[in-house]
């Protein structure tokens, strides 16, 4: 089947990246948020971020605006109904998710495919709750989206091959590259990259290193782009932990323990970049550890 439309629920780190690839490539777009103040701020992101590419010549002023034009929003998650292809990406919790999909149900086209940006939920659970579990899959992105070239395809137990092959052609039309996992707890890159971040934050919390010793460490002893405790901060110290604890429920092996010092942060309410504190502080001009 052909995707010319797509809806996007939530309009936070993750969905304004994914309405800026899609109406890059020609998609129309339609965004959703619960929050209004979060859909003008994710318009005002995607405005930024393709002046940007305008400024490196990726894209000509023309292509801007036309991307701009294919980009709708409306607080009304049932308008998203008669779209071809639905991307969740609202907060990682479960409950969330489930009551979107429950909404959405009754007024989708017998033909819309489902999917959710989660970066741990189980998909075959996700599914089952719907009336469509061979028409719902994993379409996981990578932060930040524009940039990063990876999307993982995860196959819940039901998803049928159509449904497979029309997200898979959906990613080449991106230009971007897909891998495929299956439906395990927090698949391919989280089941490997959360485990290393917990165990940053569990040096931090024994005394191993100090946050810029543990990144520094990292960075120039493993060649990673950015330390661990860096990266937490990227992706969210809350959307961290939530992964972790899928990883240790779902797996159930204590290896997979969430370290007690990235609950602390959590329950301080400093999540990393997105609420300018998280193992740095980013109020002033340069991040400077918290620890
Ligand atoms: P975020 O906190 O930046 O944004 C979430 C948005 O969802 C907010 O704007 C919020 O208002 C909205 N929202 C909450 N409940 C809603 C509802 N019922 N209906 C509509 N909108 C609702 O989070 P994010 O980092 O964009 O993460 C979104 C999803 O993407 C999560 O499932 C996360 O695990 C996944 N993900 C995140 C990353 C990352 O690096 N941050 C990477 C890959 C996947």
């Amino acid at each position: 089947m052909s995707i010319k439309q797509v809806g996007i629920v939530g309009s936070g780190q993750m969905g304004n990246g994914i309405a800026h690839v899609f109406a890059m490539s020609g998609f129309d777009v339609l965004m959703t948020d619960i929050s209004a103040e979060a859909l003008s701020a994710a318009m005002a992101k995607i405005d930024k971020n393709l002046d940007r590419q305008v400024s490196r010549d990726v894209l000509s002023p023309d292509d801007k605006a036309a991307a701009m034009a294919r980009i709708k929003t409306t607080q009304t998650l049932t308008d998203l109904g008669q779209m071809d292809l639905i991307i969740e990406a609202a907060v990682e919790r479960e409950t969330v998710k489930a009551a979107i999909f429950e909404d959405l149900l009754p007024h989708l086209k017998p033909t819309t495919i489902l999917t959710s940006n989660t970066s741990s939920i189980s998909i075959t659970r996700l599914a089952s709750r719907t009336d469509r579990p061979e028409k719902f899959m994993g379409f996981h992105f990578m932060n930040p989206v524009p940039v990063m070239q990876l999307v993982e395809l995860i196959r819940g137990i039901a998803t049928d091959e159509e449904t497979f092959k029309a997200c898979y052609d959906v990613v080449e039309k991106l230009g971007k590259t897909s891998s495929t996992s299956e439906d395990y707890p927090a698949f391919i890159v989280n089941r490997i990259l959360m485990p290393m971040i917990n165990e940053a934050v569990y040096a931090l919390y024994e005394g191993v290193g100090s946050v810029e010793s543990i990144d520094t460490s990292l960075k120039l002893g493993a060649n990673h782009p950015m330390g661990p405790l860096e990266l937490a901060d990227f992706i969210g110290l809350d959307t961290c932990l939530a992964i972790m604890n899928v990883l240790h429920d779902g797996l159930a092996d204590t290896k997979y323990r969430p370290c007690p010092l990235l609950t602390k942060y959590v329950e301080a309410g400093w999540l990393g970049r997105k609420t300018k504190r998280g193992f740095y502080d980013y109020r002033g001009e340069t991040p400077v550890p918290t620890r």
